[in-house]
């Protein structure tokens, strides 16, 4: 076996040096290949750079042909430079020109050498380059220098990411990491956000890459990796986590990662080598991904988002970073980008200067996806393996009508969606134009339009929309923005404010849904296996009537004597229902007693979105004064599939025959005991879906106010009645194996609608 001079460690402070001095970036390069051949006791060390057209352009060598430096090119998987590239695996061979992939370039002069050692310069588990050793005799390359070579790539990674290229690389062509990506999610919210790139969980940017005492660092890697077990087991223990359900499973996750010996010996090795604590952290965590990212498997995919995690953990830990940003401050058209987060973590950021957000993972009726669109912000979900290739700054696009997000967009690009936008703008205008005219269908079906909203900021704009009301006001948002309970004249001072706002437009205040994914930080709750059917909504306002009490308090003393509606959330049962109205009533017997005035008229509905309140309508509606159908929540359960959780309920389709018979049933209950039904799930903002719930004869639809322009064109252009007959038809005897979907579109097509 053939030892390199001085090891590693001797290489990597000549490295630390040659980047120091102040040399133009050839010479640097030229230099470091050369230190790297010494070292390894190679012929020749070649260093090849990925461009954004998908060629390894060779950079600099040392030993091959000067002269084809920034000439030879290969693609990638072309080549075993090209193969190492793409398979992002290092390769060793004691007689390369024999390997099926060796391509050869006679303006190297590259034939005459046997031994062949190449690495790939990965970063965040993506290629930038290959770094190459070649020797003239035949032998093999040990594991050490395999392993010499890789540490020494952590270093180039570094240099590709920070150093300024421009001037050596294609004339035209840029390094790969800088490459505009475009990615397919899915639609979140409506719009077009144009931006800068914050990382919702910035990674850490690591400074200080080779070790100036290889003990010291092992010491500082081992303190860390303490504290960090530490801290592990002390959030096991105190259950002060999210409580969702995956959140224990993934700090168990954590914990046998933190205790791996596998992983802790291979970060020792990498200080061996000469790394400091957090570039061996880095090192290791570069080859994972690497390998990780070209799996499938889903399962394999998620672990590689916890050791990800856990290696974030521990370099925050090493370089005493807390979050780079900090949350409040933001740039203006700040667009998020994060794995995924909460609705309340959302709720934290600026909303003056936040844009849009873009997540991973996510459904379009999650939560986060709910607040966003309540924000008035562009989203789109499931954009895959983006925040890996995004850094806090990058500029962005989202089109949230779309599903797609532009990263580093070409300038035309660019310009093709300020065109866009300027369109949008005329659309936009174009719906504010339709906002007073009556919302009647071609065949005088009145349909009645009302917000979705939440916060009391989003209440203005029910004089640019034109809406009739607020369907659905969702108390609980004003609870996760604030950080500590609010108390009672605080509530009282939303509410009112909230129906000053609307004026005569009536506002149906749900109560507090907190649970499940919509957590107060500040309300310590029990660790649930099943937050979504755990102790949320009025199942904890009931168990804990201060919270309730307090709540209708407010709510009647802002009334002030107008006229007042509540909606209860996840009734389960009718004897729920009747319960907050006795609380209800005790309430207004106080304000009575007190002399103060009481609302002129109260109207107490119900939420129908658990499925066994479908087989007691009979005793629930002849107790309430409306319901509303909460459609997100009611195919969530109906189809057993989380609502947040996109790979199993994208297969279940809302308006699919079972659901929307289910749906019908409501309707048509509520139209024999007499009472207003309103569908306030996300189905009511979508066209197509909006159609089915007008067909089955709904016609009070709550939804995100950016949604009303468009569903209110189509109401204008509607002939109701047909549909209604051929929808009708189709739920009683089936569709004829075509979907309900088909069937509107079909009407859709044949009416000329604007969908
Ligand atoms: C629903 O479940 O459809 C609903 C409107 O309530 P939320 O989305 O807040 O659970
Ligand atoms: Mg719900």
């Amino acid at each position: 076996m053939v030892t390199s001079i001085g090891g590693p460690r001797v290489l990597l402070r000549q490295l630390r040096e040659t980047m120091a001095e102040p040399l133009a970036s050839q010479e640097r390069l030229d230099k470091i290949v050369s230190l790297i051949a010494e070292n390894m006791r190679a012929d020749v060390c070649s260093f090849y750079v990925l461009r954004d057209d998908g060629a390894l352009e060779l950079f600099a060598t040392k030993g091959l042909a000067k002269e084809s430096v920034h000439m030879t090119t290969l693609r990638l998987g072309e080549g075993l430079v090209g193969l190492i590239a793409a398979e992002a695996e290092p390769l060793s061979l004691d007689d390369a020109p024999s390997h099926p992939a060796f391509a050869y370039r006679p303006e190297t002069g590259e034939d005459r050498y046997f031994a062949f050692l190449g690495v790939p310069v990965l970063r965040a588990g993506q290629t930038l380059g290959v770094l190459v050793v070649q020797n003239v005799e035949r032998r093999k390359y040990g594991e050490d220098e395999t392993e010499a070579m890789l540490t020494t790539a952590t270093i180039l990674a570094e240099m590709i990411a920070t150093s300024d290229f421009d001037n050596l690389i294609k004339p035209g062509s840029d390094i790969d990491l800088r490459r505009p990506r475009m990615y397919t999610g899915v639609s979140f919210t409506d719009g077009i956000a144009l931006g800068t790139v914050v990382l919702h969980d910035p990674r850490v940017v690591v400074t200080n890459f080779i070790a100036e005492d290889t003990e010291q660092e092992k010491l500082r890697l081992e303190s860390a990796l303490e504290k960090m077990r530490v801290s592990i087991d002390a959030m096991l223990d105190h259950g002060d986590m999210q409580p969702s359900s995956d959140h224990r499973e993934i700090l168990e996750t954590y914990r046998m990662f933190a205790n791996d010996r596998g992983w802790v010996h291979r970060l020792t090795e990498a200080i061996d080598n000469g790394l400091s604590a957090e570039a061996a952290v880095e090192r290791v965590q570069n080859d994972t991904r690497a390998r990780m990212l070209r799996q499938t498997d889903p399962y394999i995919r998620d672990r590689l988002h916890d050791l990800d995690d856990l290696a974030n953990r521990l370099l925050r830990v090493l370089t005493g970073d807390g979050h780079a940003l900090g949350r409040k401050e933001l740039p203006e058209n700040a667009i998020l980008v994060a794995r995924n987060m909460g609705p309340a973590e959302l709720l934290e950021y600026d909303r003056t200067k936040l844009r849009g957000v873009v997540l991973e993972e996510g459904g379009a009726t999650a939560h986060v996806a709910i607040v966003a669109r309540s924000l008035g912000l562009v989203a789109v979900g499931q954009a895959q393996s983006i925040v890996s290739m995004c850094e806090t700054g990058d500029e962005i696009i989202i089109d949230g009508t779309a599903g797609i997000v532009h990263l580093r967009p070409t300038p035309d690009i660019e310009q093709a969606y300020v065109d866009k936008v300027r369109v949008s703008a005329r659309r936009r205008a174009h719906y504010a134009a339709l906002k007073d005219k009556p919302s009647i269908t071609k065949d005088g079906v009145e349909i009645t339009l009302l917000h979705n909203s939440g916060l009391v900021a989003d209440l203005p704009m029910l004089d640019d929309t034109g809406a009739s009301g607020v369907g659905l006001f969702r108390t609980e948002l004003q609870f996760m923005i604030a950080s500590r309970l609010p108390r009672l004249p605080e509530q009282m001072e939303l509410y009112a404010e909230a129906m000053a706002i609307a004026g005569d437009r009536p506002v149906v205040f749900r109560l507090l849904d907190i649970g499940g994914d919509k957590v107060l930080p500040y309300l310590r709750s029990a660790q649930e296996e099943n937050p979504a059917m755990g102790y949320r909504s009025i199942r904890l306002g009931l168990d804990r009537p201060g919270l309730l009490r307090t709540q209708i308090r407010a709510l009647l003393m802002a009334a002030n004597g107008r006229p007042l509606k509540i909606l209860v959330p996840m009734v389960t049962e009718t004897f729920e229902f009747l319960q907050t109205r006795m609380v209800v009533q005790k309430e207004i017997e106080r304000l009575r007693r007190a002399g103060k005035p009481t609302p002129s008229r109260l109207e107490l509905g119900a939420m129908v979105e658990v499925p066994s309140l479908l087989f007691e309508l009979d005793q629930l509606l002849p107790e309430a004064d409306f319901v509303s159908i909460g459609s997100n929540d009611l195919v969530q359960f109906l189809t057993a599939s989380d609502r947040a959780n996109p790979r199993v309920s994208k297969n279940y389709d809302p308006i699919a025959l079972p659901r929307l018979r289910a749906i019908r049933m409501v309707v048509e209950a509520a139209k024999r005991y007499n009472i207003p039904i309103t569908m306030c799930g996300e189905l009511a903002g979508k066209p197509l879906e909006a159609l089915a719930l007008m067909a089955i004869g709904m016609t009070r639809l709550s939804m995100g106010p950016a949604s009303i322009g468009p569903i209110k064109e189509m109401v204008l252009n509607l002939d109701l009645k047909p549909i209604q007959q051929s929808v009708g038809a189709a739920l009683s005897e089936g569709a004829d194996g075509a979907t309900i979907r088909q069937l509107l579109q079909e009407w859709i097509d044949k009416q000329n609608l604007p969908v």
